[in-house]
């Protein structure tokens, strides 16, 4: 009865601190945040300006004295103090709120998922940053281990499962089997890349120079992995490389498929190392239940027949991909054996 009273007043906290993504989730409640991981703040003064959504408009329009940041665009912690800024701000925006009503209100506790190439430093300067924000106790685990767990996988079972999760700035993959991860891969090939892709193509072919918002809305209107029926087009606004004044054309599908080849191919490669790298007794578990995918690359239109044809092995796109990791942590505030077998320890309190 208590727990029942304590789980409607509780605030606990799950984050996804993804490269291009943050979202927050309420335990008893489901995901409440959900923008994009940047930063906007004074450049010498290093005032924080925006966080979220507000903060990515500016990117690429800032004036010379404010800097719109993506803290963790190459799945490290490049820049600390906006990653800690970022944390503070969502942490505090969910706490306070309830504090407000009931004063007595327990502070939460906080699972975070992290990608898997930040540093034991880094890691503890995450951890230190959601308890200065105000978390009771903060938990870390890896992204990929928490997009399996929100992809409903049987990572405590001795079977082998396969994720991939191709976010904004990282590709992280990973065999999981009795509540560890076996094998571990996060690549730097992942959606940025993708937009970098398109940007190249239409200075090449079409002599435009796009900006990388424009870029992201040409891969998601349009981009594919694998041929399809239809032939979508969009039409694009960028600037003439040989006039410098602005020109629109129409970019079609296949060309566009064309620009992402690169960038679907070298994660593919690297999903046939990790397959490569697999012990064998997980080969014939991976066949049976197949690769899951998740984060929010793996909506690519046809990345998951591309990859199932190259690798001759099923590949399924998990529900909702792009918000797995913070469902998975959420998860695992029901599941503290889970918990406790899955979190980060390393140099943590
Ligand atoms: P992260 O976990 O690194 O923060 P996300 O899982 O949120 O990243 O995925 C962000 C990436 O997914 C971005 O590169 C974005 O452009 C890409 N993305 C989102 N929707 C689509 C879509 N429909 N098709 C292709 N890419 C998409
Ligand atoms: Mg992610």
């Amino acid at each position: 009865m208590l727990d029942f009273i304590f789980g409607f007043f509780s605030h606990d906290l799950a984050i996804d601190l993804g490269t291009a993504n943050t979202l927050v989730a309420l335990r008893g409640k489901g995901i409440v945040v959900r923008e994009p991981s940047v930063v906007a703040r004074h450049k010498k003064t290093k005032k924080i300006l925006a966080v979220g959504s507000e903060a990515k408009k500016m990117i690429g329009k800032t004036p010379a004295s404010i800097e719109a940041i993506r803290p963790l665009r190459h799945g490290v912690i490049s820049d600390f103090d906006a990653t800690s800024a970022m944390l503070t701000y969502y942490i505090k925006q969910v706490h306070e709120k309830p504090q407000k009503l009931i004063p007595n209100i327990p502070r939460p506790k906080v699972i975070i998922g992290i990608p898997s190439g930040v540093t034991e430093v880094e890691r503890r300067a995450v951890q230190e940053a959601a308890l200065d924000a105000g978390a009771r106790t903060a938990y870390l685990i890896e992204e990929p281990m928490a997009a399996a767990i929100g992809a409903g996988l049987p990572v405590q079972e001795s079977k082998g499962s396969l994720i991939v999760d191709i976010g904004g700035g990282t590709t992280e993959m990973a065999v999981i089997s009795i509540g560890g991860i076996v094998v571990n891969r996060s690549v730097r090939v992942a959606g940025d890349e993708m937009d970098q892709a398109i940007i190249s193509f239409s200075r090449l072919k079409h002599s435009l120079l796009l900006g990388e918002q424009t870029a992201e809305d040409v891969k998601i209107a349009i981009g594919s992995a694998f041929q399809t029926d239809e032939s979508p087009q969009t039409v694009v606004r960028g600037r003439d490389l040989e006039t410098g004044l602005p020109k629109s054309i129409r970019l079609n599908s296949t060309e566009i498929r064309e620009a992402l080849a690169d960038v679907v191919n070298q994660i593919i490669s690297e999903l046939k190392d990790v397959i490569e790298e697999s012990p064998p007794e997980f080969i014939g578990d991976i066949l049976e239940q197949g690769i899951t995918l998740a984060g929010g690359g793996s909506l690519l239109r046809g990345i998951d027949k591309l990859m199932a044809q190259e690798v001759k092995i099923p590949v399924w796109r998990s529900e909702d991909p792009q918000t797995a990791v913070v469902r998975g942590a959420l998860k695992l505030f029901e599941d503290d054996t889970l918990l406790q077998r899955v979190r980060v320890t390393g140099g943590l309190k």
